[in-house]
Order: structure tokens, then sequence, then C-alpha cells
């Protein structure tokens, strides 16, 4: 039965906790509304299944079974009742197929290896070439394609730094654009409704399950709406982002290094730090706190999901829109009135779109990404980020600075050779194909990260259907088949994820490339993003090999047996 196995500027050059897990054998259990205990055992000695086994059940499209809100709701003052003496690791869960409370208690595995110490990315001198590199790296391409028409030029050049970086130098507007942007997020994420998910069980909180306040989506629209009245208004124009964006970056930048130090500071003051390595460069770069807050917000995954997509969509939509407003004043400087369209039987009016295709591709590429990150934000807190990764440098920096101003050099460069009057034209099959590819891929990202973290989320109990736009078809799974770990937790084997280990990596790195063929091939920077990935996702592939198999021994092996891939079926 699965309850016993359950345990566990682009200015325009034209216009411008200390763990306190128990042993094994002294663990009490003190949940009130349990419906059946176990102590914390080793693996070998858990109830339940204890060889690993595939259990197989017909794979179904449905969106509408298992856990209703008013059910995970229930199951959620369960699971805080049960965290709610923190001597206890021990969480409740439904089981998937029968939403029976079960109960999953952690592993001495999962507490050891959440104090473990391990040096990455080559240790202290290694994170010490990071900290310095990224700024630098990402000015210098800032430089390459601002000023230089995306050519890779020398950076030993005479002038190139002196000229370059007077573009990037911050500005009072950029100081509050940015910071304005980043305040009103924290706002609305403190305010705004939404729907409320615990997070995994905290090991060096005793097991404790984090609350956290999903309400991306009301936010994510609430700006949508606020961006049209300021740019409609003329306070705000949303071209001043691309207008700015070079300070803005440097801004960021800056922003990432305060608060990295700031809550490295607080952090070690206020005694909170963990798995600190006593190295302070390496700590410094991983991070010195795991869960820090503001308030009912969550500190680590607001940066992560509210500050870096949502700026990556409003710099490729101020790029969209500054091209439209370029090509209807050219239109008009040549004496061809712009194009005007009839909405809803004439009552609206407006100019025509006259945004060149790729920078339309761009921002639809941006918007799908930033959407599906507010429409399914409730299966963020139980990713590998959230649960396990401090809030240091890799974070910090990365989120608030690295994502939106490294990720959008496609959309970039697109202005960029608009602005010099040179735009990048394709021929309509090859923008189709982009556009099919584009949305294909994301087809596939998107209901195969669906699949796992709603599999996940039913399995602990935490399920929450969600009707917010849009829901694809087959992104959750009726009965899929898995590998069932001697560790508790079942590794999914069914929908995409039978056919290789990481097709949702597959499937983004597919959209990373489209954005750089949307560009054509004058220019690499366009493709920095895919190389870079690439590596991320190569790195994070190797990192989580290590990881699974450290967690689920045998089990994993099996795993890997059945689903023998890991980007392309048949291929690697
Ligand atoms: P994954 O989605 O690969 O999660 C890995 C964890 O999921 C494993 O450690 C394991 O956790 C669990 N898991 C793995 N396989 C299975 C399975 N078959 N069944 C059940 N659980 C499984 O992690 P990421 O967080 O790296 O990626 C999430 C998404 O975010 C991806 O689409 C990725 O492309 C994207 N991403 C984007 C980035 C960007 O900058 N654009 C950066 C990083 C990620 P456990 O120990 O709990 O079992």
């Amino acid at each position: 039965m699965l309850l016993q196995s359950e345990r566990g500027t682009w200015r325009s050059k034209a216009t411008v906790g200390g763990l306190r897990h128990r042993s094994a054998a002294t663990t009490n259990v003190t949940a009130k509304n349990a419906t059946k205990v176990n102590a914390i055992s080793p693996p070998s000695v858990q109830s339940g299944r204890s060889e690993s086994s595939s259990s197989t059940g017909s794979e179904t499209n449905s969106d509408d079974e298992v856990g209703s809100i008013d059910q995970c709701q229930k199951q959620a003052s369960i699971a805080k009742s049960s965290c709610s003496n923190d001597s206890v690791s021990l969480t409740e869960t439904r089981d998937i197929a029968t939403m029976k409370p079960s109960i999953k208690i952690d592993t001495q595995k999962d507490i050891a290896r959440d104090t473990a110490i391990i040096y990455e990315f080559g240790g202290p001198l290694g994170v010490t070439f990071l900290m310095i590199g990224f700024p630098v790296l990402m000015s210098y391409l800032f430089i390459c394609l601002g000023s230089h028409a995306g050519y890779l030029k020398n950076p030993f050049e005479m002038g190139f730094w002196s000229e370059g970086l007077r573009t990037i130098y911050p500005t009072w507007r950029a100081i509050k654009i940015y910071l304005g942007f980043n305040m009103f997020q924290y706002v609305t994420a403190a305010t705004l409704p939404g729907v409320k998910v615990l997070g995994l069980p905290v090991p060096s909180l005793g097991g404790k399950q984090l609350e956290y306040l999903c309400n991306g989506v009301a936010t994510w629209y609430v700006d949508l709406v606020l961006i049209f009245v300021l740019h409609k208004s003329g306070y705000f124009p949303i071209t001043s982002v691309v207008d700015e964006i070079g300070p803005i970056m440097s801004v960021a930048m800056i922003w990432g290094v305060i608060v990295t130090l700031a809550t490295y500071i607080v952090g070690v003051v206020s005694g909170r730090t963990h798995r600190m390595s006593g190295s302070i460069l390496y700590d410094i770069f991983m991070g010195a706190v795991l869960n820090p807050r503001i308030g009912n917000v969550d500190l680590k995954m607001w940066s992560e999901i509210r500050i870096p997509w949502k700026l990556l969509f409003f710099i490729s939509l101020s790029a969209a829109v500054k091209d439209h407003e370029i090509n209807v004043a050219r239109r008009l400087a040549a004496g061809m009135p712009p194009q005007v369209w009839h909405l809803f039987g004439g009552v609206l009016e407006m100019t025509a779109i006259q945004t060149t295709p790729p920078l339309l591709f761009m921002t639809l590429a941006h918007f799908l990404y930033v959407n599906a990150c507010m429409k399914g934000e409730e299966c963020i807190p139980t990713t590998w980020d959230i649960f396990y990764e401090k809030w240091g440098y890799m974070l910090i920096f990365w989120n608030f600075a690295g994502v939106p101003f490294s990720y959008c050099y496609s959309t970039l460069y697109l202005l960029n050779r608009s602005l010099s009057n040179n735009p990048i034209h394709h021929s309509t099959v090859y923008t189709i194909t982009l556009f099919v590819i584009l949305t294909t891929a994301y087809y596939v990202w998107d209901t195969a990260n669906s699949q796992k973290n709603r599999f996940r989320m039913q399995q602990r109990g935490t399920y929450i259907k969600r009707n917010t736009f849009p829901q694809l078809p087959w992104g959750t799974l009726r009965n899929p088949t898995y590998v069932q770990t001697k560790h508790g937790n079942k590794l999914l084997t069914g929908g995409w994820w039978g056919i290789a280990r990481k097709i949702h990596y597959t499937a983004d790195l597919v959209m990373a490339l489209s954005w750089g063929l949307i560009t054509g091939f004058d220019s690499f920077i366009p493709y920095f993003y895919v190389c870079f990935f690439t590596v991320v996702l190569v790195h994070r592939v190797g990192r989580d090999h290590i990881h699974c198999k450290e967690k689920y021994g045998v089990d994993f092996e099996e795993y890997c047996r059945q689903v023998p891939y890991i980007f392309i079926p048949f291929v690697f």
C-alpha cells in the first residue's frame, strides 16, 4: 500500500538555523491528525515496499482529477499541525492515487545532504573568478552590442572601456526605474491575493514546511495594466526602459552586489547562517541564509520569479514599442501615413503594429516565459533552488542582473539593427518555422515541468488545481508510471518523463536557440544565452545525477534503466 511506502541605455544613436534533527531511534511523532505514524528509520527498515518497483498505471490527459482546493487546504492544515513541533521531522502527504492522508518522513540522508559542505564551481578560487567575471563579461558584451554593432571587439583596444563605460554609467533615472520596479514588486507580492502552498520540509527547521503566498499571476496582471496606463498617459513611456538600458543594467549589478553583502552580513550577525563552509568568499557566493523573509515575502523565491523574468519581458516589450514608433516615424517621413486598424467594429482605433517580426518574436518568447512562471508559481516552492540553495551572490546577482540583462541580447541586437536603419528581415518561411519551433518547444517545456511538479505535489498533498491561463493539454497526468524508491519518493516515468530524463531542459534549450536564430547569423552575442545556458544545464544535469544517485541509490539506477536517455531519445 502506498501509504506504507510513503516515507519517509540602450540609447539609440538615432534618437538617443542550526540543525535539530533527532536520531532515528529517538524521534517522536506528535502530529495531531496523523492517521498513521512512523518514526524515522533508516531506508532499509522502512515499512512498505522495500524493493524498487515500477508501478504502472494508465496515463490519461486530465486536469480535473486528484485533489480540489478544499482538499489541499485541509491537507495544508494537517501538514501545519504536524510541523508545529519543530523537533519532529515529519510531514503529511496524500497518496497520489487515493488521496488518503499518508505520511512522509525525512530520512537522515536528506538531513545529511542538507548540511554537507561540498565545494562546487571550483571552490573559493572558482567562485571569486565568477563573482568578478560576471559583471565584467556582461559589461563587455553590452558595450560590443551597443557601441560596436554586435561585433566582439578586443577589450584591450584603446578607448574600448573608457568610451563604452559611458553608455552604462548609472544615472538617477536608472536608479529610480530599477529600484522603483523592485519596490513595486515587493509591495504587490506582499499584498495581493494568491494561493498559499507549503514548501518541502526544511531539515534545518526540524522538518517545518514554510508557507508561500503565490500571487504571481495577480501581480503580473496588475503590472500589465499599470504599464499600459503609464505608457498611454505619457507618465512613463515603456520605451524609457530601452532608452536607459545601459545605466539600468549597471544599477542592477551594483544592487545585486549590495544585496548579496547585506544578506551575508545580516545572516552572520544574527546567527541565522546555514551550511557555512568557513571560506568567506565561497559563503558569499553560495549564500549564508536559506530562507530570508521580509514580512510574508520569501526573498529568494520573490527575486527568482518576480524580478528577472518580468524585467526581461518589459525590456522586450519596450524594444518592440520603440521599434514600432521608429517605423511609424519613418513611414511618415516617407510620406506614407500609418495604417489604422478599426477594432471591435470601429469602437477602438489603433495604428497598425509596425514592429518587425523578429522583435515580435522576442516579445512573445519572453511573454511566454514570464507568463509560465506566474501561472505555475505554486510549483516553485518545492524546487531545488528554493528548498536547498541559499540566497547568495549566485542567486541574487544572477536574478537581479544576470538573467534580465544577458538573456535580452537578442532583443537589444534586433533593436540596434532597427535603430541603425538596417533591420533584420527573414523570409516568411524562416520566420514562421521559428515561431512554430518556439511554440512547440514551449509546449513541451511547460507541460513537462507541469507534469513533474504536479506529480510531486500530488504525492505530498500540496497539489492545487489552477485555472490560470493557459492550462495546456497533458499538463497533468492521471495515474502515470513511476519508480517507487525506498527513500519514499517516486520517480516519474510517465508522460514526457518516459521519453528523456531532462526533456524539459531540451525544450528550454530549443527555445534559447530560437532566440538566437531569429537574429540571423551576423553576431555571436545573441547566441551567448544558448551557449551559456547549455553550460548551466549540463552542469545541473551532472549535479542532479550525483544528488539523485546518492539519494535514491539502486532505485535511481533502475529509473535510469527505464528512461535511459537524458536529452534526446535514442541519441543522448
Ligand atoms: P529539475 O526539474 O530537473 O529538478 C530536479 C529534481 O527533480 C531532482 O533533484 C529530483 O528531486 C526531481 N526529479 C528529477 N527527475 C524526477 C522524476 N522523473 N520524477 C520525480 N522527480 C524527479 O530542476 P531544475 O530546477 O534544474 O529545472 C526546472 C526548470 O527550470 C527547467 O525547465 C529548466 O530548464 C528551468 N531552468 C531555467 C533556468 C534559466 O536560467 N532559464 C535556470 C535553471 C533552470 P528530488 O530530490 O526531490 O527527488
